[in-house]
């Protein structure tokens, strides 16, 4: 067998193709990453470096240590610094940018998909504006257990390859620990990144950033009549794709800025986002997000506003494959109104799923109307209500695969409980769609106060037990078995350990 180094002699590390640098200067600021002091692995994410083609063992390595710190360049790699615009809380910035990322560029992975690799903390770039261009471990962390566990809830996600610390302090309102986390995503391509070229009536970039978003993410939209309409339609798909299942699992993104919305269709920014515990819809954990702007339940509305602002920056492409203004403005509107329409019919699919109904029936509606009611009266945990509810479905599971010992349903929730009953009884084959509810029904999410303690212990005395922990078992959420895992992962916070105030750490 040949020693790693070896190996890298033979062949680069990375194959990167990239496609982003091969656009015009514009689009981008050429931008090398500044190395950090002393750079040490924090982890890696081994079934991530297999998809995209490059030996763990390897990143894992010095030299891999190296290239997520920014200290090398891989051969291959042509680094830059994305622009974009954005609207944050419905305020318009018209120049964002890539303030403290650096794309190394793009792989293609195994599963043929193409892939960015960026790394976020890597240094200043022209647009950090005053920051600093790096980031306190403690959000480096988050965002690594956030995205893996969303990606394994099968959520589209940017996801996280590596993490490392730099040895060096970043200054916020205390002396903090710096970090450096190598994230990966279908793109970084935003809706701000269309803004920014809008807001410059710069036609020509609009229409090849255009070109490489179809190319890249929804290819069989190439040959459409008016490609521009079809993107917008598109996007809104999985949007609404994406949103439905944020809700299905209580996440609150907390800061849904349209520079925080990538076109394809990924969750990206794990800044104040944070995970229901007892459900209430209008919660809001950021503590930038005075007015609860992003509250739970605004969530798809936040989108549909969004996506407005990108068929705003398309609409002088969609003019062109149309005869009159007006009839381009009536299509791009049409398209745009049906988001509400899409939007329930998605959240009544995924719903359905959730509840173990086969098909939607009348009356669901006033069903799981009364269940969120219910939850929100007796502050019911919304992760372990649905999970219990998935265990009422399935009369034969083991003991040692219940969580009965750590929640049950209140005697007031009875009622509700024999009317799902005999819903649930309606329809046919009840085993499989209890296997559905298990699979929909995560026994295990990231517990706020869990990810909170973990960045704790990592930031104050370099422990990285639980952070470790975390990320290991949020892979199989949907999978319990009581003696895997301490029912402290499972539980929600007691009362001295509720997460009120997420903070974006930037
Ligand atoms: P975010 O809150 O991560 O969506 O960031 C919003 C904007 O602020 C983006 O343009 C970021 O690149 C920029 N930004 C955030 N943190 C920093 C930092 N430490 N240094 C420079 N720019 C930053
Ligand atoms: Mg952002």
């Amino acid at each position: 067998m040949r020693t790693v180094n070896e190996e890298a002699h033979l062949k680069p590390a990375i194959q990167f193709d990239n496609s982003y640098a091969r656009l015009p200067g514009a689009f981008y600021a050429l931008q090398k990453p500044t190395p950090v002091a002393k750079p040490e692995l924090i982890r890696i994410n081994e079934g991530l470096a297999e998809l995209l083609g490059i030996d763990a063992q390897w990143l894992a390595s010095e030299q891999g240590v190296q290239m997520v710190a920014g200290n090398s360049i891989p051969e291959g790699a042509e680094p830059l610094s994305a622009a974009y615009a954005g609207h944050q809380f419905g305020g318009w910035n018209p120049q964002l940018g890539d303030g403290r990322a650096v794309l190394l560029g793009e792989v293609i992975g195994r599963d043929s998909l193409r892939y960015d690799i960026q790394l976020k903390g890597a240094g200043r770039t022209p647009w950090s504006r005053g920051g600093d261009g790096r980031s306190p471990l403690g959000p480096v962390l988050r965002e690594y257990v956030v995205s893996e566990a969303m990606h394994s809830l099968r959520i589209p996600t940017s996801r996280s390859l590596a993490a490392v610390s730099s040895g060096e302090q970043v200054y916020r309102e205390e002396v903090l620990p710096g970090a450096v986390l190598c994230r990966v995503a279908r793109s970084h391509i935003r809706i701000g990144t269309f803004q920014y070229f809008a807001a410059r009536k710069d036609t020509d970039s609009l229409e090849r950033l255009t070109q490489h978003v179809i190319n890249r993410h929804y290819p069989e939209l190439a040959g459409s009549d008016s490609p521009a309409l079809a993107l917008l339609q598109a996007a809104i798909d999985r949007q609404v794709s994406l949103v439905t299942k944020w809700q299905m699992v209580g996440f609150i993104h907390g800061v849904m800025n349209t520079d925080n919305m990538l076109l394809s269709g990924e969750t990206i920014d794990y800044g104040p986002c944070a995970f229901l515990d007892d459900y209430q819809a209008d919660k809001v954990f950021s503590s930038i997000d005075s007015g609860g702007r992003y509250a739970y339940q605004n969530q798809p509305g936040i989108a549909h506003w969004n996506l407005m602002q990108l068929a705003q920056c398309l609409l002088s492409l969609i003019r062109q494959h149309f005869d009159s203004d007006d009839a381009a403005v009536e299509a791009t509107q049409s398209v745009l109104d049906a988001f509400p329409a899409l939007y329930s019919n998605e959240y009544q699919r995924l719903a359905n799923l959730k509840f173990g109904f086969a098909e939607s029936l009348a009356g669901d509606d006033e069903l799981v109307k009364d269940w969120f009611e219910l939850l929100a009266a007796h502050s019911l945990d919304f992760t372990l209500s649905f999970r219990r509810l998935y265990e009422l479905a399935e009369p034969t599971l083991a003991a040692d695969h219940s969580i009965v010992h750590l929640f049950e349903f209140p005697e007031t929730m009875t009622p509700w409980l024999q009317r799902w009953r005999k819903r649930f009884d309606a329809d046919s084959d009840p085993s499989a769609r209890a296997a559905t509810m298990r699979t929909n029904n995560p026994a295990l999410i990231a517990r706020n106060h869990l990810v909170e303690q973990a960045i704790n212990e990592a930031t104050e005395t370099q422990n990285y037990g639980l952070f470790n922990q975390l990320v290991d078992a949020l892979q199989t959420p949907f999978d319990y078995q009581r003696n895997s895992l301490p029912d402290r992962l499972l539980r929600p916070p007691l009362a001295e350990e509720v997460v009120r105030r997420t903070f974006c750490g930037t």
